[in-house]
C-alpha cells in the first residue's frame, strides 16, 4: 500500500512572516488529518523558522530545489549538506527550473542521485509542454525524462514523482483524471520495465497543474494517482486543507 501524500509547492511566495503565518494555520488543521503525508515547500529561506513551527506536527518540509554539491563556491546554491536534517523531501527537475534556469534530465539526474545520497526523498517532476502534447508527444517525452533523470539510479529507492503538464501548470487548466491517471499509468510501466514491477510499485506517483479544492476528487478517485503536487492552491490556508481532507477520504473509500 502506497501512502497517499500531497505536497504544496509555494515558489517564491511568502515572506518569512507569512510562511510562519501561513504553516501555523495549516499545521493546526492538517494534524487533525490521518493517513496521508502532508507536506509543504516554502521558499529556502524560511525553511528553519517553519522547521520550528512544524515541530511535534505530522506536518514534514520539503525543499524546491537544490545544488549537487555539498560545499564550495557555487554562490547562491543551496546543497544537500544543508538540507539534511532539515526537510525530508526535495521537489527535483520542476518544468520551472527546466524552463527559466535551464536544467536538462542530466543535471537533474546529478540532483536525484546526491538527494538519495544525503538521505533526502526526490519529488521528481516530469511533463510535456503544450506543443509536444498536441503533436502526441507526451509518452516520447515522458520517457526522456524518467531515463535521462533515473539514469543509474538502483531500483527499490523511496521515490515520488510528479506527473506535471506543463500547460497545465498556473494556467487553471487542469488536465481531466482520466488523461492524468493515463500518463501516470505509462509512468510506471516505464518505471516497471527500467527497474522491476516491485520497485516501480514503489513509487508514489502524483499529479500536478492547477488542482484545487473543486478538481482534486477526480485525481484521487483514480486508483493510479497517489496524490498531487499543488502550487497555487497550496497558499491558502482551507483550499490545501480541503484538498488533503477530500484525498484522504476518497482513498480511504477506495481500500
Ligand atoms: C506546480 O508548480 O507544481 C503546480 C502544480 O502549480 P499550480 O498548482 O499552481 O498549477
Amino acid at each position: 500500500m502506497r501512502i497517499p501524500l500531497i505536497a504544496g509547492n509555494w515558489k517564491m511566495n511568502t515572506t518569512v512572516a507569512e510562511a510562519e503565518k501561513l504553516a501555523s494555520s495549516l499545521r493546526d488543521i492538517l494534524d487533525k488529518i490521518e493517513g496521508i503525508e502532508k507536506v509543504l515547500c516554502p521558499p529556502f529561506i524560511s525553511l528553519t523558522t517553519l522547521s520550528e513551527v512544524l515541530q511535534g506536527s505530522s506536518v514534514k518540509l520539503g525543499a524546491q530545489n537544490m545544488y549537487f554539491e555539498a560545499r564550495g563556491a557555487y554562490t547562491g546554491e543551496i546543497s544537500p549538506l544543508m538540507l539534511k536534517g532539515l526537510v525530508e523531501f526535495v521537489i527535483l527537475g520542476h518544468s520551472e527550473r527546466r524552463s527559466y534556469f535551464g536544467e536538462t534530465d542530466e543535471l537533474v539526474n546529478k540532483k536525484v542521485q546526491v538527494a538519495l545520497d544525503f538521505g533526502l526523498k526526490p519529488i521528481l517532476c516530469v511533463g510535456e509542454r503544450l506543443e509536444e502534447n498536441e503533436a502526441g508527444k507526451t509518452e516520447q517525452v515522458i520517457t526522456r525524462q524518467l531515463k535521462g533523470s533515473l539514469a543509474n539510479i538502483e531500483p527499490g529507492i523511496d521515490l515520488v514523482i510528479a506527473y506535471e503538464p506543463i500547460w497545465a501548470i498556473g494556467t487553471g487548466k487542469a488536465a481531466d483524471g482520466i488523461t492524468a491517471a493515463t500518463t501516470i499509468k505509462f509512468i510506471r510501466d516505464t518505471l516497471a520495465n527500467l527497474w522491476d514491477s516491485d520497485a516501480a510499485q514503489k513509487v508514489r506517483l502524483l499529479y500536478g497543474g492547477s488542482v484545487t479544492g473543486n478538481n482534486i476528487a477526480e485525481f484521487v478517485s483514480q486508483p493510479e494517482i497517489d496524490g498531487a503536487l499543488v502550487g497555487g492552491a497550496s497558499l491558502k490556508t482551507n483550499e490545501f486543507s480541503s484538498i488533503v481532507g477530500q484525498s484522504v477520504a476518497i482513498k480511504r473509500q477506495g481500500t
